[in-house]
C-alpha cells in the first residue's frame, strides 16, 4: 500500500523526469495541438496520461484529474466524472503502472460495462476495424454504478 503523500512525490518526480526529457516525450504528439498540450499539463506540474479525439487528460500530484481541449489548451477542467477518472488513470498505468492504484475498482460501486460487457474492447459495427476506438468503460470492462 503506497500513501497518498508518496504517489504525489512520484507524480512530481515524474513530471519534472518528462520536463527533462521533453523531446523524447514530444515523439508522442502527433500534432503541434498534442504538443502545446503536453508542454501546457507539464508546465502546470501535471503528468500527461491520455490523448483523445477531445484533448488531453492529465494528473496533477494532489490526485485531480485535470482536462483540457485542443481549442483551448489553457482552460483547464477538473474531471470529477469517476468514469472518465477511471479511463484517465487506466490509460494512463499502461505508461506508469503505479497509477493503477488510484482506480477505485470496488465491485459495490462499479457494474459491468453495458457496451463490451466486461471484455474492455469496444463492440463495433460489422466491416469497422479496431483502431483506436475506446469503450465506454475506457478498457476496464466496468464503469461506476449510476449515483442517484
Ligand atoms: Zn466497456
Amino acid at each position: 500500500m503506497t500513501s497518498s503523500l508518496d504517489l504525489s512525490a512520484r507524480i512530481s518526480e515524474r513530471v519534472e523526469k518528462l520536463k527533462r526529457s521533453l523531446d523524447e516525450n514530444l515523439k508522442e504528439a502527433i500534432n503541434e495541438y498534442t504538443e502545446q498540450a503536453i508542454q501546457f499539463m507539464l508546465g502546470i506540474g501535471a503528468l500527461p496520461l491520455y490523448f483523445d479525439m477531445g484533448g488531453v487528460y492529465a494528473l496533477k500530484p494532489n490526485g485531480e484529474i485535470v482536462s483540457t481541449s485542443w481549442d483551448e489548451v489553457e482552460h483547464l477542467t477538473v474531471e470529477t466524472d469517476q468514469r472518465i477518472r477511471n479511463i484517465a488513470l487506466f490509460q494512463g498505468s499502461k505508461k506508469y503502472p503505479e497509477l493503477s492504484e488510484l482506480i477505485d475498482a470496488n465491485p459495490h460501486i462499479n457494474r459491468l460495462c453495458p457496451d463490451c460487457k466486461g471484455t474492455g474492447i469496444a463492440p463495433l459495427p460489422s466491416g469497422v476495424r479496431g483502431g483506436n476506438f475506446l469503450c465506454y468503460c475506457g478498457g476496464l470492462g466496468w464503469v461506476p454504478k449510476p449515483q442517484f
